[in-house]
């Protein structure tokens, strides 16, 4: 029995999807890794097509799909040779705070435009300061009359320089409780006192644009506040269940397409005559990299069924998030040595997605913060 119910509506999405990619990202996908970002002109075409925030209803601009739309994207992407066009921290990361928490007047004005890919957005929690410890943040909001004064900085945010909306999250610096003083707020590219810095040069994750992000005296209207003022913990952590399942159904999707590399490499690759598939060392090596690839698969499309039912799955996405991307780390490094000194080529995609999957166990909630929630959870 199949564990996720895909209708033939999500398989005709599938095959729409990849048709898509095939011809409108994977051919640049080369171009984005040198230029160290993606054209604003692939996020329009996606949004103009019905791939961007599947989730959000009619009424918005969208298709009003199910988390199995935003699954399809993740793993579809991951067929295409780049990691810099990863629509889900836009769609399925960022969007949500606005469709969960945003007002009436701002979903309006946001959304429609977030649909078609017209804006970007980005999601802005991390400060040089202060990355697993977000109780550390010190970027201050402060609320006088119908405004909000911003001050502070952020770094190390996916698609910083290309983002025309950020969520951002700010303290009041007159509450002492780090809990209770974070809000988060919707502040747009352009606005006075908000500048854009460094794009990030990373060893990872090239085509994918990192920034820095600075507020100073940066005002805004209070209505771009999501939600009640001092809950921006609250909805930071409803949110991050969803983020770490789809860092998690990325690692997995991304495992299955370097398995995928590798077996054929294997099976084309021949050492005195006979393919090195051949060979019992690298029979073992293969089916020990499947069997992994295989427990994440099963483990992660029980969760993504659990999240769609509701269910309360805070450790087990933790568990998941740390689990899938150590196990990605662990089939791309064997791959690798399986490639011998051709996989380690710039030209071949192997070197790429090496050094790619190597950051996702910092990201979304570096692994040892994943086993700390565990353990909390777990009453250790
Ligand atoms: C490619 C990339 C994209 C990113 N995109 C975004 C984004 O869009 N928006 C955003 O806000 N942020 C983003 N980040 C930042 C990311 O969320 C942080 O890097 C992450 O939270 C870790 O923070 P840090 O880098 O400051 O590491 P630190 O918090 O300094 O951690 C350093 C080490 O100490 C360990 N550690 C820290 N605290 C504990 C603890 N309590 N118990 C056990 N071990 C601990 C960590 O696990 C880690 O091994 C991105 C990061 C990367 C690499």
């Amino acid at each position: 029995m199949e564990i996720l119910n895909y209708t033939d509506a999500h398989h005709d999405f599938r095959k729409r999807l990849r048709e898509f990619l095939e011809k409108e990202v994977t051919p640049h996908a080369k171009h984005w890794e040198k230029d160290g970002i993606v054209s604003r002109s692939a996020w329009k075409k996606m949004g103009q097509a019905g791939f961007l925030c599947t989730e959000v209803g009619p009424d918005y601009g969208g298709i009003g799909g199910d988390f199995l739309h935003a699954v399809i994207i993740t793993e579809e992407i991951s067929r295409t040779y780049q990691n810099g066009l990863v629509t889900s921290v836009h769609s399925d990361i960022v969007v949500p705070y606005i469709t969960s928490f945003g007002s009436e007047e701002l979903k309006k004005k946001y959304l429609p435009r977030c649909v078609s890919g017209d804006i970007v957005c980005a999601v802005a929690m991390t400060e040089p300061g202060a990355g697993s410890d977000l109780a550390g943040i010190t970027t201050s909001a402060v609320e006088e009359d119908n405004k909000v004064i911003l001050n502070g900085s952020k770094t190390f945010i996916t698609n910083g320089i290309l983002a025309d909306l950020v969520v951002l999250a700010a303290r009041d610096p007159a509450v002492k409780d780090p809990y209770q003083a974070v809000s988060l707020y919707l502040v747009e590219s352009g606005t006075p006192g908000f500048e854009k810095g460094r794009r990030l040069k990373k060893m990872g994750l090239w085509s994918q644009d990192t920034a820095e992000l600075f507020f100073s005296n940066c005002r805004i209207p209070k209505s771009n506040r999501l939600g009640k003022k001092g809950d921006g913990f609250l909805m930071l952590m409803e949110k991050l269940q969803p983020e770490r399942l789809i860092c998690s159904i990325w690692a997995v999707a991304a495992a299955e397409r370097i398995l995928e590399w590798i077996t054929a490499h294997c099976r084309e690759t021949c050492i005195s005559e006979k393919p090195i598939s051949k060979s019992q060392a690298v029979q073992f090596g293969l089916v020990e990299m499947a069997t992994e690839v295989k427990l994440g698969r099963t483990f992660v499309d029980k969760l993504i069924r659990d999240h769609m039912d509701g269910e309360n799955v805070v450790v087990e996405t933790s568990m998941a998030k740390y689990w899938t991307t150590d196990m990605v780390k662990r089939v791309a490094d064997r791959a690798l040595d399986f490639s011998g000194s051709f996989g380690i080529l710039e030209k071949n995609w192997m070197a790429q997605a090496w050094r790619d999957v190597r950051v996702m166990s910092i990201f979304a909630g570096t692994n040892e913060i994943m086993k700390s929630i565990a353990a909390k959870f777990l009453g250790l």
